[in-house]
């Protein structure tokens, strides 16, 4: 899971239904404590050593999963008849002392000092940069057609180096907005520029201060590469990139016909502001350095039972990676162990496929698992099997992703991400209904959640998506599921306590097993395929 390094307040979940009184239909089958214990407490073991991505610990959990799965008796779908589909990664550093920032103002040559005005990544795809072009601000970078946005209206950026402020309008709802966020990169590259500057603004640094940036700049970037090799690297013209410290981006604009302090006040006023040619140019340099290493992602197949149907896959998914052990000496406990991220959710998924197997009614469609890798690098490993599916993408009717449900107290409703965007929004409902749970607003829209796990990559891709975590009530009198939630998320998430020796609650796991195999029960045997809603902003994404 990839969260935000700040949460916003933590609501109170508000209740949109309630079915508790309808009888359970899967009585027959139903997931076992004990069995999610077990894979929990091999995956989170500390001989795994927190399964970084092309860690020898998780191979370990890679070759786990991959056992489980023929121990059902489930066909392999990764690559040349086995379970495995073996991917390779370029990580990229950024050479010591070689990044270089050059203004130049006509009159003046200004040298922008590292790290402490600007920072840069390394580039993955080629080992020396050196860019120089005219600047031209464009706002936010941003264009919706849904939302009448194109900051580049009437600006020419054609071989120049695109300057934006960091961020988006605070009208956009959340999950749009982070969608077109991420998009940034794509509108400047196809309008021709050759780099981008990102400004630091004044309410950024009171939300993620720039020296916080400067701290994490280090750590190496991550693509995939195509079997041909290539790296997944969209847009090559984009050579040149930079992030600059608020005080000292007025030095891009001491040509400009509006002046940087002006641009931060229409910010804080909630406008967008219009961009112009700064009239000044840079000179951006940088030097990186390459690495290949390899990890898989792991798969496999329930064949459907319908002559039709059986060509079409409901696709569970959930990340076997973590993020390795810490670098912090001061603790003694260096091993990022992931047990609620995600050995929880592979667990999960583990047992899903073992009810599919031994319920005694084989669904119409095909069921998929697929346990993921990379995911904490980026969603890397479900990006590269929504660009090399194992099986047709086009028949992959929909995707119930798996991530990090906090099995910790015994939840009375679920929160569903994408809910509101397709038809699996009723499935969810019926499916947690059967089990006496509600199904909840979203209580922390700003996280955006819905593009922040590894269901992101094949929605983008026009594959319905829903992902379930546990909601913030709680059956158990005197306790409030928020706070317990909360609680795990500021002092275990992404930390060596996130370990099998938490307080987990077994048959909460049991319940949201149920749910999770109810969903996809339903979408493998009901007649049409899940559908976008018309009017979702998700449903039309290119
Ligand atoms: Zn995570």
């Amino acid at each position: 899971m990839r969260f935000f390094s700040y949460i916003g307040a933590i609501a109170v979940a508000l209740s949109l239904s309630a079915c508790a009184d309808e009888s359970p239909s899967n009585e027959a089958v139903s997931a076992d404590a004990l069995a999610l214990q077990a894979h929990l407490e091999f995956l989170a073991s500390d001989d795994l050593e927190g399964r970084d991505t092309g860690s020898r610990g998780h191979e370990i959990a890679a070759k786990y999963i991959a056992a489980k799965f023929k121990s059902l008796g489930l066909e392999p779908a990764g690559d040349d008849g086995t379970y495995f589909q073996r991917i390779k990664f370029r990580r990229s550093f950024l050479e010591e002392n070689s990044a270089s920032f050059t203004l130049n103002t006509g009159e003046d040559e200004i040298s922008l000092d590292y790290p402490k005005e600007f920072i840069t990544g390394p580039s993955a795809y080629s080992e020396e940069d050196d860019v120089e072009a005219p600047l031209v601000f464009v706002g936010y970078g941003l264009v919706s057609e849904a939302f009448g946005i194109n900051d580049y209206e009437g600006l020419d950026v054609e071989g120049k180096i695109v300057v934006m402020v960091s961020g988006r309008p605070e009208e956009l709802p959340s999950e749009e907005g982070a969608h077109l966020n991420s998009s940034k990169t794509k509108f400047a590259a196809e309008r021709g520029a050759v780099g981008i500057i990102n400004l630091h603004t004044p309410a950024r640094e009171k939300v993620r201060p720039f020296e916080v940036s400067v701290m994490y700049q280090r750590a190496p970037s991550v693509r995939w590469l195509h079997p041909n090799g290539e790296p997944n690297v969209a847009f090559k013209n984009i050579a040149a990139s930079a992030y600059v410290q608020h005080e000292a981006a007025e030095k891009l604009f001491v040509n400009a016909p509006v002046q940087l302090e002006e641009i931060f006040a229409q910010l804080e006023a909630g406008e967008s502001p219009k961009g112009f040619d700064l009239g000044v140019s840079a000179r951006l340099q940088r030097a990186s350095r390459h690495e290949e290493i390899s990890s898989p992602n792991v798969a496999a197949v329930l064949p459907g039972s319908d002559d039709k149907l059986k060509n079409e896959y409901v696709l569970y998914t959930a990340h076997s990676d973590h993020i390795g052990m810490t670098k912090d000496l001061s603790q003694d406990d260096h091993i990022n162990n992931g047990a609620m991220d995600n050995a929880s959710g592979v667990s999960v998924m583990l047992e899903t496929a073992r009810m599919f197997k031994e319920s005694g009614q084989q669904p119409k469609r095909s069921i998929m698992f697929l346990s993921i890798t990379a995911e904490e690098r980026g969603l890397l490993g479900a990006d590269y099997f929504a660009h090399h599916p194992t099986v047709p993408l086009s028949q992959i009717v929909a995707n119930v992703n798996l991530d990090m449900p906090v099995l910790l107290y015994d939840f009375a409703d679920v929160i569903a991400f994408g809910s509101t965007h397709s038809t699996l929004g009723d499935t969810v409902a019926r499916a947690a209904g059967q089990f006496g749970i509600d199904l909840s607003e979203d209580p922390m829209p700003e996280q955006a959640i819905f593009t922040r796990s590894d269901h992101y990559p094949f929605v983008k891709k026009g594959v319905p998506a829903v992902f379930l975590m546990t909601g913030f009530t709680s059956k158990t009198e005197g306790e409030d599921g928020g706070e317990v939630w909360g609680e795990f998320f500021a002092e275990h998430y992404h930390r060596p306590s996130d370990q099998p020796d938490l307080p987990i609650n077994y048959e909460a796991g049991v319940t949201f097993t149920n749910i999770n195999f109810a969903i996809g029960q339903e979408i493998a045997n009901q007649v049409e395929r899940p559908r976008w809603l018309p009017e979702s902003f998700f449903s039309q994404l290119d």
